[in-house]
């Protein structure tokens, strides 16, 4: 396998890193995948650059359109955090006004208790249910405790699948940094404008 550190970014592409790997061993087909936050696109090395152009947003666009039907909207996840808070701490009263999708790599959410507006990472688009519950439970505690103190934690032990959840989040952010690109690759993704 070898990079092509141009190859790497598509031009009119933002959203997302998209990297495309031209695989000697690959005679025809064209493989394309989510690998934390980038799509990975797999093509052969003697693929022509005008057959690259073509075919590489259509892979694209057919992996988001996939995972597309498979993401909680922003309205469905703020009727879970509803959901969640009547179920497991209900004298928390309060409701988000947002709950909206974001790119975030540092952190899996975020909660502004001032406009009541939550944040997702949307590394969290492909997670399993009980993983978005975990990390929606923990942003909508914060609607009432805003630090992470003894109330706030015995609020969030109240979750039944924390421990799963963080060990599933804690494999998400180990395997992003074993797989994170080579350093030459990474400066061309992110001269992205
Ligand atoms: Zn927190």
């Amino acid at each position: 396998m070898e990079y092509l550190p141009e190859d790497g970014v598509l031009p009119g592409i933002t959203e997302g890193e998209i990297v495309v790997i031209r695989s000697a061993r690959r005679k025809k087909n064209i493989s394309a995948y989510r690998q934390g936050g980038r799509i990975v696109i797999s093509i052969p090395a003697r693929m022509s650059k005008a057959d690259e152009r073509e075919m590489v947003p259509q892979m694209i666009a057919k992996i988001r359109a996939m995972e597309d039907s498979k993401i909680p909207s922003e309205e469905k996840m703020v009727e879970r955090v509803g959901e969640l808070l009547a179920e497991l701490a209900p004298e928390i009263t309060e409701r988000p006004a947002s709950v909206a999708w974001r790119s975030m790599r540092e952190r899996w959410g975020s909660c502004t208790s001032l406009d009541r507006t939550i944040r997702i990472s949307d590394r969290l688009k492909g997670a399993p249910d009980f993983v978005l519950d975990s990390v929606l439970f923990h942003e909508a505690i914060h609607l009432r405790h805003f630090d992470h103190g003894e109330e706030f934690y015995a609020v969030l032990s109240r979750f039944p699948q924390s421990e799963r959840a963080t060990a599933y989040l804690d494999g998400y952010e180990d395997a992003e940094r074993a797989l994170a690109a080579p350093e030459i690759l990474k400066k061309v993704l992110h001269s992205q404008p």
